[in-house]
């Protein structure tokens, strides 16, 4: 079971969040059929998702993140809760690219570096708030980095990883990094925590050592006092229902209703790009769907 946790120096300088995605992006890529590359795009953007939904604290609250810059797996999108449970989606995921000349899987190529990241913040009252930054190097951890400096002046250190196997592209381990800075740390704690990312290794690495998350956060605040906020787990978890999408049909014009059945089979089905659940509606039910929306 994936979980995430996030701590805090007893100072109230600095903040850690360590996550292990390791089955939210096995089951992404069971779900989508991704490629490698396209695995590790969706499986670090649904890390980083997941990691901002758990620090919205608002129940209800969802973040929802998206990344186009002009590549070939098109748009690729995130959608998390405030208990860190994420789904998403990518547009076209089976994109095969070669391996960069470090060996390294290419999402920048794959995600492209020509357009933005969206970042919309729901706390299920009032207007979302929208945020959008240029791509930095459609890498994803950058572009994160990038989100929080400019549209929330909040320092950050984002680091996400999805290790998958170079045989059969099975996804090994997933998991990611956040540290802020928070109003009122000092220049020495600013240092001492630059110093700490110098050294640190890719968090799919450290994952792979056998260390925690909470191993992984107090390597991130070697130096500091720590204290943990919380701990819970998380995982891949999709919110559709035929409700959903029985409102979804009603709001299409009614003559539309009538002719979503398939002329051969008699009946509709409508796939949810989520999670990839099929709802079937015969044309008697599209009728009814349909005698039902012209009365409401
Ligand atoms: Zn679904």
């Amino acid at each position: 079971m994936d979980r995430i946790i996030r701590c805090i120096t007893s100072d109230g300088s600095l903040m850690a969040a360590a996550i292990d995605s390791s089955t939210i992006v096995d089951t992404a890529q069971r779900i989508h059929g991704t490629s490698a590359v396209g695995t590790a795009a969706l499986g670090r953007l649904l890390t980083a998702a997941s990691v901002m939904g758990a620090m919205l604290k608002v129940n209800g609250a969802t973040v929802t993140l998206r990344i186009n810059g002009g590549g070939p797996l098109g748009t690729v999108t995130a959608i998390a809760d405030s208990r860190g449970y994420c789904r998403g989606y990518v547009e076209h995921p089976q994109v095969e690219l070669p391996l960069k000349p470090n060996g390294k899987l290419d999402v920048s190529g794959a995600v492209g570096t020509d357009g933005r990241l969206v970042v919309i913040r729901d706390m299920g009252s009032g207007e979302p708030y929208t945020g959008q930054i240029e791509i930095v190097s459609g890498e994803i951890a950058e572009d994160i980095t990038s989100y929080y400096a400019i549209s929330e002046q909040i320092p950050t250190v984002c680091a996400l990883g999805v290790l998958v196997d170079k045989e059969d592209h099975r996804v090994l381990l997933a998991g990611g990094l956040l540290l802020q800075v928070l109003p009122g740390a000092d220049d020495a704690a600013i240092s001492r925590l630059e110093q700490n990312v110098e050294k640190l290794e890719p968090v799919t690495t450290m994952l792979a050592k056998g260390m925690s998350i909470e191993e992984i956060c107090r390597t991130a605040l070697a130096g500091f006092e720590m204290e943990i906020l919380d701990e819970y787990k998380i995982g891949y978890a999709c919110n559709c229902s035929r409700e959903r999408v029985v409102r979804a049909i009603s709001a299409l014009p009614k003559n539309e209703i009538l002719t979503l059945a398939d002329e051969k089979t008699g009946y509709a089905e409508a796939k949810c790009q989520y999670c990839g659940k099929t709802y079937r509606f015969t044309s008697e039910e599209l009728q009814e769907i349909a005698a039902q929306a012209s009365r409401d």
